[in-house]
């Protein structure tokens, strides 16, 4: 039955949206100073978990890049996700951040951030905004459907509760740390309504290789300054030992071509030159220094002044390419250390990926990104099939899809 109190106000056109993360709350701000009665729900006991977790490391909100730069980041997108973004490109975002009392600035990489480097502060006077503007949370309320007559149906504690807004907004994100909330069960209930929901794949992840005993022993080191090439692409950043394999920017920027080699040939082999900064030349010059009574460790480390764990790399390459290290010279070892085979072989788990890959198809969105089949539904967010690198670009789309779907909302509940 559904529950009129829940989100229905007298005279007032209501709004459900599912998702309590950056793309449901945008959608809520919009339609509630639209004059929408909106009644945000969210399966979590509090709101925007992994927003929270993006922001551990500094919230990377957006990117200062040239739009037109800026767009190519999400590779062959649909030319609605676009659309989107220009409608809502990074410097509103960076506006509305302000507005909320929380200025950006551009990092040495062009990244952007809020000052204070936290969501907390931003997710704080956020939910004070939305609360001001008559919307409501309601938290530990599982999305599990629609029953028989078209109502949403969700489960909070023992109860059922269902609901019949005037329209409804998903932004239920993807599938990565699913213990944040974005669990991607929806997944499942949109392809029994006959939706189309590409597979769900991990992006912006970490890669399995099969490194020695000793080497495990790394777990949790950087490789910094490093340029990592693949399939003609060389990208210069950073990675991090895990214990069976690797992950990072550098590896995250990589990813989806990477995911796709993997996929194809169950494995992918990655070059990392661990001395970017540092010319064949000169490295080479280097290494033909007599050795004298030095260990080979130690010649290394004075050398080339890599880390312990860049160097334990050299060795697992030389080891598993069937080299032995003393025995090579200034130039192969000079090689090795500028292009440091690795081979991947495989991808690790959704669970612990930064986003994910695949999700709604655009083709069952009209231009308002309503869905075709279930006119006064809209989607937004992560769970749209779009891809992108880390760099401001993921929370970039899950804004602007938000304003899109909710602009949308109005434009439909105002016409229908
Ligand atoms: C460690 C980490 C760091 C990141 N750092 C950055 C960064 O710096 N910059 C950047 O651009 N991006 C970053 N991201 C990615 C970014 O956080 C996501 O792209 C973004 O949160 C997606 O927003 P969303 O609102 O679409 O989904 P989510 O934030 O995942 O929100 C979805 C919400 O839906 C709720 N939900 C799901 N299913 C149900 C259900 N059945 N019923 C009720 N509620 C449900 C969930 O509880 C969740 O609150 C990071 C991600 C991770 C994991």
């Amino acid at each position: 039955m559904p529950d009129a109190s829940d989100s229905r106000l007298p005279g007032n056109k209501t709004a459900a949206v599912i998702g309590a993360g950056p793309a449901g709350l945008m959608a809520a701000e919009v339609l509630g100073q639209a004059g929408v009665a909106v009644t945000v729900y969210d399966q979590m006991a509090s709101p925007g978990r992994k927003f929270l977790m993006a922001g551990r490391g500094g919230l990377n909100l957006t990117h200062s890049e040239d739009l037109n730069q800026f767009l190519t980041r999400y590779g062959d997108s649909h030319p609605l996700l676009r659309c989107a973004i220009q409608a809502f490109p990074p410097a509103a975002l960076r506006a509305w951040s302000d507005r909320l009392g929380q200025p950006t600035f551009v990092g040495s990489s062009g990244r952007v951030f809020p000052k204070t480097l936290k969501t907390s502060p931003l997710l704080r006077t956020w939910l004070l905004r939305l609360g001001n503007l008559g919307v409501t949370l309601k938290l530990r309320h599982r999305w599990q459907g629609w029953d028989d007559e078209g109502s949403l149906r969700f489960v909070a504690g023992d109860k059922e509760i269902f609901v019949e807004p005037d329209v409804t907004v998903l932004a239920l994100g993807g599938a990565s740390w699913p213990k944040l909330g974005s669990d991607a069960q929806w997944a499942a209930m949109l392809r029994a309504q006959g939706i189309v929901v590409s597979p769900l794949r991990p992006a912006n992840c970490g890669f399995a290789a099969d490194w020695s005993e000793v080497f495990q022993r790394f777990e949790g080191e950087p490789l910094k300054r490093i340029a990592i090439d693949f399939d003609g692409r060389s990208v210069r950043g950073e990675a991090t030992i895990t214990r069976n394999g690797i992950e990072g920017g550098a590896i995250y920027a990589l990813s989806s071509t990477l995911r796709e080699a993997v996929d194809k040939n169950s494995h992918a082999s990655i070059a990392i030159d661990l001395l970017p900064d540092v010319a064949m030349a000169k490295l080479r010059e280097r290494l033909s220094v007599s050795r004298g009574k030095q260990s080979l460790s130690n010649f290394l480390r004075k050398a080339t002044h890599l880390s312990a764990a860049a160097l334990a790399l050299v060795r697992e390459a030389a080891l598993s390419s069937g080299l032995s290290l003393p025995a090579l010279n200034a130039d192969a070892l000079a090689n090795l250390i500028k292009a440091t085979p690795v081979r991947l072989i495989g991808v690790q788990p959704i669970a612990t990926a930064i986003s994910t890959a695949g999700g709604v198809s655009f083709a069952e969105l009209d231009d308002r990104f309503m869905l075709r089949r279930y006119p006064g539904i809209f989607v937004a967010g992560e769970m749209l099939d779009w891809d992108a690198p880390t760099g401001g670009y993921l929370l970039q789309a899950s804004f602007a899809t938000a304003v899109a779907a909710a602009r949308g909302a109005i434009s439909w509940l105002s016409t229908g």
